[in-house]
């Protein structure tokens, strides 16, 4: 049982699937582990480490040749792959929506595809979880990036030469990356306020010491799988009149909404940032998705409106290409270790399982997830 892990070629992408930690974990469940060289350089981890590890570096090429199972952070090219083993698995984030032509591709390459994205927040999965793992950095990152912008300090500082106030900040959407960006932000001294379409957020967010901040015309709009719904044109209207009152008082806002299968939902316009004070930053983690921010320019990392400073990184989990990487790839192992019989040191999955079937896209040469429209190709 080979496992090949390639060198992301995505622009920007600096994570890798698997680490020197992980390869040794992967061996120890039966696989012989090929790695393309410098396929780890961008997180820091060197070809010599993984070849300690027990892996073999060589070409891409050499790498895919005869590979069972190839992880990847993004989703490979169809031809990348030329040289696996038929029906191969192929793990990542395969961004499949409005990506249908992509997926169809890899469903006539004849690989198995596996989305990690629609693995499900049950409790089993957890450990398997990359918008989680991901995200969490993100939300951290999202606060360093803002300080590094900010002109003043965070915390409130009483110094002989007299009291700095703290700053504000206020954060859109609690999830997962709301929560750690609340979190990094008070352990900063920051004053946090925090909001949500998802009622149940508001009780994370006091527990976090920030201040939950909901428009009564806005009940709850929780959605399937604990994420949120898309919201109706008076609830956005709602949303809307609380925010702009809150945001012209912000020194910092940090935007992390999402809906899944849809492009951001748009929160900050343009007058709410020309209402904020010159020196203000806002932190835009929904950019990759369109952005939550109207004036956001996705991978365009500073823009500046009025003083105002917006940033909108793609990838902000692959600023911290180390650590993203090691979160990532442990995902990569808890599952992996659900579809390998370690005994036999072989391929055994069952694809009767709720987490196998809510994660593969393509198999046998078809789309055979419910959710990737064929007719969308
Ligand atoms: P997400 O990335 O899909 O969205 C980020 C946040 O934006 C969510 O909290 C969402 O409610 C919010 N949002 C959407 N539209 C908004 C709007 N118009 N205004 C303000 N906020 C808006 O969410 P996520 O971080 O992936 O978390 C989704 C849910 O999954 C949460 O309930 C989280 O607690 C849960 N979760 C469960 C597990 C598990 O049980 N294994 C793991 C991770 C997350």
């Amino acid at each position: 049982m080979k496992i090949a892990v390639l060198r992301e070629r995505a622009d920007g992408e600096t994570r890798v699937a698997a680490t020197p930690e992980t390869v040794t974990k992967l061996i120890g469940l039966g696989a012989e582990v090929a790695i393309e060289a410098g396929a780890g350089e961008l997180a820091r981890f060197p070809d010599k480490d993984y070849a300690a590890a027990g892996a073999s570096i060589g070409n891409a090429a050499a790498t895919i040749k005869g590979a069972d199972i190839v992880l990847t952070v993004r989703r490979p090219t169809a031809s990348s792959l030329a040289g696996a083993t038929a029906g191969a698995l192929v793990i990542g984030a395969m961004d499949p929506y409005g990506n249908e032509a992509e997926i169809a591709s890899l469903a006539k390459a004849g690989v198995t595809t596996v989305a990690m994205e629609f693995m499900p927040r049950i409790t089993r999965a957890q450990v398997m979880d990359i918008l989680s793992s991901q995200a969490n950095l993100a939300g951290y990152q999202a606060v360093i990036d803002a300080a590094g912008a900010f002109d003043r300090a965070m915390p409130m500082m009483m110094t002989a030469a007299g009291t700095v106030r703290p700053a504000k900040v206020f954060v859109m959407g609690a999830g997962v990356a709301g929560l750690q960006a609340i979190a990094t932000a008070k352990r900063l001294g920051a004053v946090v306020t925090a909001t949500d379409v998802r009622a149940a957020a508001g009780e994370q967010v006091e527990s976090l010491g920030a201040k939950f901040i909901m428009t009564e015309a806005l009940k709850d709009a929780s959605g399937t799988g604990g994420y949120a719904r898309e919201l109706t044109k008076d609830e956005q209207a709602a949303q809307a009149e609380l925010v702009a009152g809150h945001i012209a008082k912000q020194d910092i806002v940090i935007t992390t909404a999402l809906i899944p299968g849809r492009p951001a939902p748009k929160l900050v316009t343009r007058a709410m940032v020309e209402s904020m004070a010159p020196g203000s930053v806002l932190v835009d983690l929904a950019a990759e998705r369109g952005g939550n921010i109207e004036l956001t320019q996705p991978g365009k990392t500073v823009t500046t409106v009025n003083g105002a400073t917006i940033i909108g990184f793609t990838n902000v989990a692959g600023r911290l290409a180390t650590s993203a990487s090691q979160l990532y790839s442990r995902n990569l192992v808890s599952f992996l270790e659900t579809l390998i019989d370690k005994k036999e040191k072989v391929l055994a999955v069952n694809w009767d399982d709720e987490l196998v079937k809510a994660t593969v896209l393509t198999r046998d040469g078809a789309i055979v997830h419910p959710n990737i429209k064929v007719d969308a190709v």
